[in-house]
């Protein structure tokens, strides 16, 4: 009886959608230089670049909107947050930020230092970015399951690899290592669940080491939904119970509200340090705004104090990961690999396995996204070959990374199972015709090569 759960709601209000051709397809294409960041939205079917910041809001929270309270400081709309947050989280102190990188921001000029190195599963790009350009060493310590686009199975490949963690701590000293990152579920590499075991573990070893561990939870609802599915002795533990526990382990917590948050914009400085708090504060007035508004409108405070209510909600996540779980189904009953099992907000097909003809040299998860949106209108993202790749510093040489994949992102609450078909059909044709595809070449890529996929040029060989 599984998939019976249909939408746990009914909708509203539409939003129509334009069809193009292929033939017009093939022009934005080109003029977008094959880079599916520089289409225009409105001249794609199903977006699914990228699940932050697109979730559907409810009739709650867009009633909730009317209820902003625009003082610049004390206004009412920070208090209901701060209580819905309190009760998400379990930590005292909440810092609104505009969206999740200015949390990072805080974040890494806190616990980010020049030298010191700072262990992840795997880093999120814009704590990545924050922190490396302070002059700290990221290193990714995700378990080797999760380590690779395969099918392999493993309940939580967002897990860190404890014996990595105590080779480092053994090799460079618990001195040099200021801060332990567990994203939430790991979005990197398919948005994989971390186990409280994990999180547990990882927390009782960084705390023997005088080690601080934060938490990067944008997708926190979805973790915590996985817990309760894949864990033992979790089966009927309510959601937000579990989400308390998680961040029990940490004392700092970011969050990007673009995603499990439920709303369009918005982020989250969580902590239970009163002098860790005292200097997000500070960073947050010179950055973000004062602090009972971080950069937000009254508005967007209540929206968020409602839909992180509504992203813990049981109902919901049942329906949000068997969407995904259902798409996962689909493709591979047209054979083509994915990365199993699927994880909380989009599936990840392997560019390496569908394409084999295509080297890393010439981007073969990228020339799969570009037939993607050729085929069927639908745009997803390149997370490979272009978007991981790096520069051997002295050499210039391309590095090439271990994964390989094009996402297909899900938002929440906006499109139908009739969306996640279309996608699956185009990608079932494709792979049929998969032999006739080459691959890229890349022409242009500015000057900062970790943000290169954003922006950058292609041409088909
Ligand atoms: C999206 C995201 C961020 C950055 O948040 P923005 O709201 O886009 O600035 C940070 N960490 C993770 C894990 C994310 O998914």
């Amino acid at each position: 009886m599984k998939y019976m759960t249909a939408e746990p709601f009914r909708i509203k209000v539409v939003e129509k959608l334009k069809k193009s051709t292929k033939k017009e397809r093939l022009e934005y294409l080109k003029t977008a230089q094959y880079n599916a960041f520089r289409l225009k939205a409105e001249n794609v079917y199903v977006d699914c670049l990228t699940d932050s910041g697109t979730s559907a809001m409810s009739n709650e929270q867009w009633s909730a909107l009317m209820l902003g309270d625009e003082s610049y400081a004390g206004c009412k709309s920070f208090y209901k947050l701060e209580k819905s947050a309190q009760d998400v989280f379990g930590m005292p102190y909440i810092q609104p930020t505009h969206q999740g990188r200015a949390a990072d921001y805080i974040m890494a000029q806190i616990y980010a230092k020049k030298g010191f190195y700072a262990i992840g599963n795997m880093h999120f790009d814009t704590f990545r970015g924050n922190a490396e350009m302070l002059g700290a060493l990221a290193v990714d310590y995700v378990i080797n399951e999760g380590a690779k686009a395969n099918d392999q199975y493993h309940p939580f490949k967002g897990n860190i690899d404890l014996n990595k963690m105590q080779s480092l701590i053994d090799e460079k000293g618990k001195e040099n290592i200021s801060v332990v990152i567990i994203t939430v579920t790991c979005n990197n590499n398919g948005g994989q669940p971390v186990s409280m075991q994990n999180i547990r573990e990882v927390s009782t070893l960084a705390k023997k080491h005088d080690i601080p561990v934060v938490i990067d939870s944008a997708r926190l609802a979805e973790n915590a939904y996985f817990i309760q599915q894949r864990e033992e002795g979790y089966k009927n533990t309510p959601i937000k119970e579990i989400t308390r526990e998680m961040f029990s382990y940490c004392e700092t917590a970011t969050m990007s509200a673009k995603k499990d948050g439920m709303v369009n914009m918005g982020g989250l400085f969580i902590t239970r340090n009163k002098e860790v708090f005292e200097v997000a504060n500070q960073l947050a007035i010179a950055h973000e705004g004062f602090i009972t508004y971080g950069g937000l409108s009254g508005r967007d405070l209540e929206a968020l104090a409602v839909g992180l209510q509504e992203g813990c909600e049981e109902s919901y996540l049942e329906y949000r990961t068997n969407q995904v779980k259902y798409l996962g189904d689909r493709l591979k009953e047209f054979g083509v690999p994915i990365i199993e099992p699927t994880g909380g907000h989009g599936v990840y097909v392997d560019g390496r396995k569908f394409f084999p003809q295509i080297p890393q040299s010439e981007f073969p998860s990228q020339r799969l996204v570009v037939a993607l949106y050729e085929e069927a209108g639908v745009r997803a993202v390149e997370l490979g070959a272009c978007a991981f790749g790096s520069k051997d510093p002295e050499t210039g040489a391309p590095i090439w990374p271990e994964l390989e994949t094009m996402r297909i992102a899900i938002s929440r609450r906006v499109y139908t199972n009739s969306h996640m078909d279309v996608i699956a059909n185009a990608l079932g044709d494709i792979y049929k015709n998969r032999e006739k595809y080459k691959g890229m070449k890349l022409v242009y890529e500015g000057k900062i090569t970790s943000l290169r996929h954003f922006t950058a040029g292609f041409e088909l060989l």
